[in-house]
């Protein structure tokens, strides 16, 4: 006789969000071990990796790497090695030197505020992946600029999701749906009976209601939202992704929403995607594999929102989205031509409908 299945759950606060996992497997007290193991990893993570705490060698790099080579830990320096190559991949729309812009639009530990133009041109002679020297040999980093802060806000969740995936399949654990928060997500298989795990995105205007419902399996997605972190001006938004050309906040945006193998890249071309719009990320998928992405649009009048659906080749492989209306009718007509089959998730990523 076959064991029974069960499904634990958990959450873990951490890096400014709630880590969620769901997995599966014939032993609660194994899944939960792992389940501890995986938070354990994401806590180690925001201790090296976080800005907000002054001893992490992230924060140790940026106050000494102007002023002389700084060793690296090797899977650290990989990281940074990765998010120089989106920098450079992406002309620039990601970068992981946005810190002092950051700090510029007080969204560090601040509640908001608008900087001159002179400040934001004082500010940006800081910024720029251009200002970093990775020395691979030797795992050494150093800033040619005073001043320049890393900042890995947009891309070490996604990176804590890819740690957990690989702690998980190292433990044997083959079905599971790992988040950071509403950042990133990876897709472990998929329940048991089922073909994918069914994410619901939330409408970009209210968190209570799904905009699209998405069927994953092995592949990860990210969301970068203009209601993530946000303070308002007068009658206008200003939302925590900037463009490093102009050193503003990104407008006429409300969600850029990437599928890619890993969740660390995905995390990355949400942002970079978000800062390009939809026609610079049509040029970036023509030439990259195994992407797919979503754009939730400001209508030019009135009130609602439009969607955008772009794929790389090989996308059809990694994802499937369905608006929720386009789902119900495959339904209701029995004309299922997806490769996957819905099932429930509970989390904070999403509100399974
Ligand atoms: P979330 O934090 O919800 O996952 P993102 O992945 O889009 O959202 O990351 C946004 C964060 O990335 C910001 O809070 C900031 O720390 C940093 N950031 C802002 N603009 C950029 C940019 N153009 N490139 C790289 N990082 C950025
Ligand atoms: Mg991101």
């Amino acid at each position: 006789m076959r064991d029974a299945i069960t499904r634990y759950e958990a959450a873990h606060q951490a890096m400014g969000t709630e880590f969620t996992l769901v997995a599966y497997g014939d032993d609660p007290q194994y899944l939960m071990a792992v389940g501890n193991e995986v938070f354990e990893e994401i806590d180690r993570l925001e201790g090296q990796m976080s800005i907000y705490r002054p001893k992490s060698e992230l924060s140790v790099i940026n106050r000494t790497a102007a002023a002389r080579s700084v060793c690296v830990e090797p899977k650290l320096f990989a990281l940074l090695v990765n998010a120089v190559d989106h920098s450079q991949s992406t002309g620039g729309a990601f970068d992981v030197t946005a810190g002092p812009l950051m700090k510029a639009w007080g969204f560090f530990r601040g509640k908001g505020r608008i900087p001159e133009n002179s400040e934001i041109a004082q500010v940006l002679r800081r910024v720029g992946y251009r200002h970093l020297y990775l020395k691979r040999a030797e795992c050494t980093i150093r800033f040619d600029v005073e001043g320049l802060e890393l900042d890995l806000g947009a891309i070490g969740k996604g990176y804590a999701v890819d740690r957990a995936v690989e702690i998980l399949r190292h433990y044997g654990v083959t079905r599971a749906l790992v988040s950071s928060g509403t950042s990133s997500l990876y897709a472990l298989g998929a329940p048991p009976g089922e073909r994918a795990w069914s994410i619901s995105l939330r409408n970009p205007y209210d968190s209570e209601k799904a905009a699209n419902v998405i069927y994953l399996r092995d592949c990860s997605l990210s969301t970068s939202g203009n209601y993530e972190k946000f303070f308002k001006q007068g009658d206008k938004t200003y939302a925590h992704i900037l463009n490093p050309s102009t050193g503003k906040p990104v407008e006429n945006m409300l969600a850029a929403i990437v599928l890619a193998p890993c969740a660390c890249d995905a995390d990355a071309l949400s942002t970079a995607f978000y800062v390009m719009g939809v026609e610079r990320s049509r040029e970036y998928l023509a030439t990259h594999r195994d992407l797919m992405a979503l754009f939730y649009l400001p209508r030019s009048r009135g009130q609602g929102f439009r969607r955008v659906i772009l794929r790389s080749d090989g996308a059809d492989a990694i994802g499937a989205f369905f608006t929720k209306t386009a789902a119900r009718k495959r339904r209701a007509t029995r004309k299922q031509t997806s490769k996957v089959s819905p099932s429930r998730i509970s989390g904070a990523w999403a509100t399974a409908r």
